[in-house]
């Protein structure tokens, strides 16, 4: 086999191996095998492309690829779970920032001369991965600075913000045109330059219009316009398999943006037009929640969950912070052993990133068995004892199912107050991400247990 059909076998291969790595990784049981196969495929399209299609400046390339490894290599040790989704965000700056690069850098040379339709289809693949990247590089930036508290996390609501995207869309579409056109009598720069400004601007205004509480379908979101961002990189390279592997990364992309919509009672369509979640921003102000504040103490809950028959967990971001997973994994056994039935309930949108409490819980090595999704359990609320929400906030909050003109309106949540006792752990009487005020706390059969989540567990564990 000639170079090229090896390159080729190989590309075919890798796209197989990352087919592999999706379906893996949509099942706890199976993640890791999916990210084995994503690594070798990853590693097989890394040696092809090297060694089979990049023909000269190999000292730059290993220069390079020694530097952005590194880089990497630093960022995935150090970063902490619960900062993933600004590193994710902060990588999909980098696919679109690659796409306006490569894209320009495309425009520029005039080693390949093409004519006719070929040059328009070239030019337009060109126009479409400098505006989708340029679109991703500057959205991602701005996620990312909401995401790590750089950026405040309200929605920042332009007059007539529709009426202006309306205009930058009309705008980017006649650039495309007068770019095709100039581009053909060896023109175009400047087309091309204002279109990027446009595109960068549009990034940034879509992002910073979205409300906190809907910024996990914005990470997902993002995720979906870099795979496209790289597809048409692919287009713009002839790259087969960068084409089919942004194609993966995008539609996945918009999988999950879709599927998180639905669980947070969104629609996608509003989602992709920008400046959705801004519904209003009253939030049920702390004074007017009525009810009482009442504590309770570790060894309290100990009784009352050695007691109960029927206990639900539900972990939130907190549990994240506070590394608590294990002690909650060693509280369980104990229960247990008691004959106490323990179930997890997992809101799709509980911590900072789609999985992050499966994540923290296999990690813990709570069986999967006793581990549930919102849906499944949502209406078992009424039978049980003693719920534990640790470390949670706007995933159990009822104000939205009571208060329609809250951020968080519609949005579905663990009705934790329907069951008999609830035992909420968190440090202080503060807000969750979305910055709601939450009436739960102030329920007659919710009890609050103030502290570190690790610690107050830690005697909770020892009490029982
Ligand atoms: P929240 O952010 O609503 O609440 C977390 C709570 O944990 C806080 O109220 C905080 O209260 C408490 N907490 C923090 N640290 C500790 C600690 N060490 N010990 C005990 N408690 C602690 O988290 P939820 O999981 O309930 O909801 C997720 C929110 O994040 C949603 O609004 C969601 O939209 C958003 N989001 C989700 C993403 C995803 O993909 N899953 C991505 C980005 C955002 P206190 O300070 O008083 O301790």
């Amino acid at each position: 086999m000639n170079s090229a059909g090896l390159v080729t076998a190989s590309y075919i291969a890798a796209t197989i191996l990352f087919i592999l790595a999706l379906g893996g990784l949509s099942n706890q049981e199976t993640a890791r095998r999916g990210n084995w196969y994503g690594i070798i495929g990853m590693t097989l399209a890394l040696a092809a492309t090297i060694l089979g299609v990049v023909t000269q400046h190999y000292t730059l390339l290993i220069v390079m690829l020694l530097v952005g490894g590194s880089i990497g290599l630093v960022l995935a040790r150090r970063v902490q779970m619960t900062q993933m989704p600004e590193l994710v965000a902060i990588l999909h700056s980098l696919v679109g920032l690659a796409a306006v690069l490569v894209g320009f850098a495309n425009f520029m040379d005039h080693s390949t001369v093409l004519t006719g339709a070929e040059a328009t289809i070239h030019d337009i693949e060109t126009y479409l991965g400098i505006l989708i990247g340029a679109v991703t590089f500057s959205g991602s930036v701005i996620a990312f600075g909401k995401l790590s508290g750089r950026i405040g996390g309200k929605p920042l609501l332009l007059p007539a913000r529709h009426v202006l995207n309306l205009v930058l869309l009309i705008g980017a579409i006649w650039l495309c045109r007068e770019f095709v056109q100039q581009s053909a009598m060896g023109g175009g720069i400047w087309p091309l330059v204002l279109m990027t400004l446009i595109a960068l601007a549009f990034g940034v205004h879509m992002v910073m219009a979205i409300g906190g509480a809907d910024m996990p379908v914005v990470v997902s979101m993002l995720n979906s316009y870099s795979g496209w961002a790289a597809s048409a990189t692919g287009f713009m390279l002839s790259n087969d398999l960068l084409i089919v592997t942004g194609a993966l990364v995008g539609s996945s992309g918009a999988i999950l943006s879709y599927i998180m919509c639905r669980a947070m009672n969104r629609k996608f369509l509003a989602v992709i037009a920008g400046g959705f979640g801004t519904g209003g921003g009253t939030t049920a102000a702390g004074g007017e929640i009525e009810g009482e504040v009442v504590p309770i103490q570790s060894d309290e809950v100990a009784e009352l969950l050695a007691n109960a028959k029927e206990v639900m967990i539900v972990p939130g971001y907190g549990m994240a912070v506070a590394q608590a997973q294990h002690t909650v994994y060693e509280i369980t056994k104990v229960l247990r052993e008691k004959g106490v039935n323990v179930r997890f309930g997992i809101h799709p949108v509980a911590g900072r990133m789609p999985g992050h409490m499966n994540v923290l819980l296999a990690e813990a090595k709570v069986p999967y068995d006793i581990v549930f999704e919102m849906d499944e359990i949502n209406e078992d609320f009424p039978d049980v004892d003693v719920s534990v929400v640790i470390g949670a906030n706007d995933i159990v909050n009822p104000s939205a199912q009571e208060d329609p003109e809250g951020p968080i309106a519609g949005m579905p949540v663990l009705e934790v107050w329907k069951g008999n006792t609830t035992i909420v752990l968190k440090r202080s009487m503060a807000t969750g991400y979305a910055g709601v005020e939450n009436p739960l706390f102030y329920k007659d059969n919710t009890r609050m247990l103030f502290g570190d989540a690790k610690d107050t567990l830690d005697a909770v564990l020892k009490a029982l």
